[in-house]
């Protein structure tokens, strides 16, 4: 089979590269790992999953009658209503009858013009371009902890969790992992549980969400609204219609800023990683929010040595992923609760029945894995393409993620990876960070074959200036500071540590890549001759 375009994955981003593809006149394959489309939403329903941007702005802007159509339910959408909008997408776009579902990408070759796809089921599909819509938090990052075969008890991940919602009511549940997954989940589980016991390595700081029903006067307002909220949000660093305060915070009066910061707490969730323009450049300012948010959690925490164990101590607040919670410091307040310091007491081994740490041995029936992913790129590396002249983009990204506007790859032609390394990708909403990425990628394609050209392929000098970009817009922020942070890889053993990514802003992204087209896309190498 040969088609122009091979779509890899059904999630936000998938799913609008095939609906884009159809609508310039392409032919179109889509391949997905899952039985159904959805991406994230498809495999991360684990009790407590939400979104922590704001539903109405986590959601396709590219059609007015969709948006109009669609009723959000929540403030912050739970993971089942995300799921069918996904699938609702699906229909109402008939995208389902270009996929092949159950269909692992093994491995991709570039030759003679053209992409062969390798598939799990023996298949190969053969395409001009190759869309990898593969994901940045899909590679699930199962650790190898001594004796985790032994375990005879049931163990889910929260990433991978099952369809059929096991029953775990009155069981000995152990949680291990407590970034943002873990901490939606431990609320949940602790009220099902007979006894929960969950293991953290890292502390992270979680913000409390103030979820609620969308009222219809809410709705209105946001419909009427709605085409000034989507154009804020378009040019906003984050890709939301939320800004900053309007002061740094080193340059207002200490009451002023501790108003903010209440109003800030109060508004919810990762908003409050972002309360000053400062914050998350000048250590100073970031000691201030930080100092506050540390105060809730001494607040609410009733034992004072586990409130000391729940405060980070390694990283300055919204440098890692900030974390949006219900009622998760709360939660250790609670009887049938225990936090267990793995910085204090190692994990040893997993046996039969339960966890052995260097202090005790903790009885579990279940044990939930909550250990995030190979972020960002593990799931392109996964695949390894190998491009015209053998090289694979593992020895390409041997140094780290070399990228071109954060969608193209030298040595790899005519192929496009979406909401990974080089692009705002995990710091921006990335609902319109697919359209604007592959609103990008289609406009190039569509150009390309208009002008009968057939390769299509940034130059390295080109993907080392971006890259080098990439790298400056960080530095010029205090994200570095966290080193054990996953937005440089440093949760899986043996990974470049590299800042990922592009820390200059969603808004400023959209620009470069919308001047890159405007001027005739430099930086490229646009080559015709190669018959197909
Ligand atoms: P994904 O949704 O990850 O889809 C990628 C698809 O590709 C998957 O279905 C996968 O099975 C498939 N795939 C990968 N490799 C292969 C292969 N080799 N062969 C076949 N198929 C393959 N972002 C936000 O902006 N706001 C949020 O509130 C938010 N909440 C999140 C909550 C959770 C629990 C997680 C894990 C992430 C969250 N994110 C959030 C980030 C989220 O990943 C993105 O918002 C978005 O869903 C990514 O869409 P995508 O299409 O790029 O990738
Ligand atoms: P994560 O942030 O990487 O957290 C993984 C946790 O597992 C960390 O606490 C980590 O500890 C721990 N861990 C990993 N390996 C371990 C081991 N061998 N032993 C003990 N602990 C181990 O992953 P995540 O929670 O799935 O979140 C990933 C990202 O997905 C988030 O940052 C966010 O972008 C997105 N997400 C968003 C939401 C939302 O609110 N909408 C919800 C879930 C996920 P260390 O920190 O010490 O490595």
């Amino acid at each position: 089979m040969s088609v122009d375009a091979i779509v890899i994955g059904a999630g936000f981003a998938g799913l609008y590269a095939v609906h884009r593809c159809v609508a310039a006149g392409l032919t179109v394959v889509g391949l997905e790992a899952a039985p159904s489309v959805g991406g994230t939403w498809y495999w991360n329903r684990y009790p407590g999953a939400r979104c922590d941007v704001e539903s109405v702005d986590y959601s396709y802007s590219f059609d007015e009658d969709l948006q109009s159509d669609w009723t959000w339910s929540e403030r912050f959408a739970a993971q089942p209503e995300i799921l069918a909008y996904l699938d609702h997408v699906a229909d109402r776009f008939d995208l389902r009858r270009h996929y092949q579902f159950e269909t692992d990408v093994v491995g991709a070759r570039f030759d003679a013009g053209q992409w062969t796809v390798e598939t799990s089921t023996g298949d190969r599909v053969v395409g001009r371009f190759l869309l990898c819509a593969t994901g940045c938090l899909s590679a699930v990052n199962r650790p190898d902890i001594p004796g985790l075969d032994d375990f005879a008890g049931e163990m889910y991940y929260t990433a991978a969790w099952p369809r059929e919602d096991p029953d775990l009511r009155g069981k000995k549940i152990g949680v291990i992992g407590t970034g943002s997954s873990g901490i939606q989940a431990v609320p949940i589980l602790a009220e099902q549980a007979e006894s929960l016991v969950v293991f953290q390595r890292s502390p992270n700081y979680t913000v409390p969400m103030p979820n609620y029903p969308w009222s219809s006067a809410d709705l209105q307002r946001i419909r009427d609204e709605y085409p000034e909220r989507r154009q804020r949000s378009a040019y906003a660093a984050a890709g939301t219609p939320h800004g900053t305060y309007h002061k740094n915070a080193l340059d207002a009066e200490p009451g002023e800023r501790l108003d903010a910061m209440w109003q800030r707490w109060r508004d919810g969730g990762v908003l409050f990683a972002k309360t000053f323009p400062d914050q998350t450049s000048v250590l100073e300012a970031n000691d201030i929010a930080r100092r506050f948010a540390e105060d809730r959690i001494r607040e609410i925490v009733t034992d004072p040595a586990v409130a000391e164990d729940l405060i980070p101590v390694d990283h300055p607040i919204g440098t890692k992923r900030i974390c949006t919670d219900a009622g998760y410091y709360a939660t250790f307040n609670r009887d049938n609760v225990r936090l267990v310091n793995l910085r204090r007491e190692p994990i040893e081994e997993i046996t039969e029945d339960g966890v052995r740490t260097a202090s005790a041995t903790y009885a579990c029936d279940v044990l939930v894995f909550a250990t995030g992913f190979d972020a960002l790129t593990g799931a392109m590396t996964r695949i390894d393409p190998k491009g015209p002249d053998g090289q694979r983009l593992s020895d390409i990204w041997v140094d780290g993620p070399l990228t071109f506007l954060g969608v193209m790859v030298p040595r790899l032609p005519n192929l496009f990876s979406f909401s990974g390394p080089g692009s705002p990708s995990v710091l921006a909403n990335m609902a319109l960070h697919a359209e604007v990425q592959v609103d990008w990628a289609i406009g190039l394609m569509v150009d390309a074959l208009g002008r009968g050209i057939t390769e299509v392929e940034p130059r390295r000098d080109a993907a080392l200036a971006w890259t080098d970009g990439v790298a400056e817009a960080a530095e010029r922020t205090l994200f570095p500071r966290a080193q054990s942070s996953w937005y440089l890889g440093a949760n899986i053993e043996g990974k470049k540590r590299v800042f990922m990514p592009y820390a200059g802003g969603f808004g400023n992204y959209r620009k470069y890549l919308d001047d890159v087209a405007q001027r005739g896309y430099p930086g490229l190498v646009l080559t015709t001759g190669v018959a197909w």
